[in-house]
């Protein structure tokens, strides 16, 4: 092995957890970071901590006090705040920093996405009458509240508080087959998907699923991030380690 590192990863996603798990088999001191947000989060190897720093000073605060020699931001790519706390935080500190970044999708030819810049402009997008799969996450479902109009369906991880009247939620976690993608959208006659861009293999299936079943997406941009280097894989991460 090249000299142990001390790594904080900023992790609550499926890479962050890989790839906790693949530099600890190298023998680096690893500790994922989670914001706590999931009730029953899956845990990656190596030393894990929950809970949120207090902003760019208390994570550039934790770098410097736990002897950190790379902070790796792997978490979700709408998760912008803390992201530009990362940038922030590496340069305080002076620890180099790596984002992992997957691709993000772009539409499959042939199908209709319609691209908008926040959830609040998707639920404006929806027409009248739409059945719509909401894959947005937990967080931000109040914003379609007022659809009264049209019949959601909500995938969410843990079942929020809130739920408005005659929506059904479906509480699970992927990965997701295009054979279950397929028959959800099928069975729940769904006309609209409404996704963020979050890229990656682990969600594609549903996009494949509403091209084939010709459903309409109206998909989610990217939140525009502050410059770091950014790799697109674990592969790539590792590869500074070879
Ligand atoms: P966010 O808006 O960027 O962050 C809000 C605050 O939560 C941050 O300022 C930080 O608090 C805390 N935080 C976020 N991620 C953290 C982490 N990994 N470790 C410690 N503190 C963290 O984040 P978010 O969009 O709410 O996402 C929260 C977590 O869920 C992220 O770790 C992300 O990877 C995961 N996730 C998000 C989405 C999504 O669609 N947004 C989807 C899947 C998974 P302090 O300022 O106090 O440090």
């Amino acid at each position: 092995m090249n000299e142990r590192k001390t790594i904080l990863i900023l992790g609550g996603t499926g890479e962050a957890r890989q790839l906790a798990g693949r530099l600890v088999a190298l023998g680096h001191d690893v500790t994922s970071s989670l914001a706590g947000r999931t009730a029953t989060p899956r845990l990656p190897a190596g030393k894990v901590r929950i809970g949120g720093f207090g902003g760019a000073e208390g994570l550039a605060a934790f770098l410097r006090a736990g002897g950190f020699t790379l902070l790796i931001d792997a978490t979700h790519p709408f998760a912008a705040r803390i992201s530009a706390n990362a940038v922030a935080a590496s340069a305080e500190a002076g620890v180099p920093l790596i984002r992992l970044e997957r691709p993000a999708w772009v539409a499959p030819a042939g199908t209709a996405w319609i691209e908008v810049d926040t959830i609040a402009e998707a639920a404006r997008a929806l027409p009248d009458g739409a059945r719509a799969l909401l894959t947005i996450g937990r967080q931000e479902i109040g914003a379609f509240a007022g659809r009264t109009d049209c019949h959601f369906i909500a995938r969410v991880i843990d079942v929020p508080d809130d739920v408005p009247l005659g929506w059904e939620i479906v509480a699970t976690r992927g990965p997701f087959s295009v054979a279950g993608e397929t028959e959800l959208m099928a069975t729940r006659g769904i006309t609209h998907l409404v996704s963020k861009n979050s890229g990656g293999d682990q969600a594609a299936a549903k996009l494949e699923a509403a091209a084939a079943l010709g459903v309409k997406v109206v998909m989610v941009r990217r939140p525009i991030l502050p410059e770091a280097e950014t790799v697109a894989g674990i592969e790539e991460v590792l590869n500074g380690f070879r």
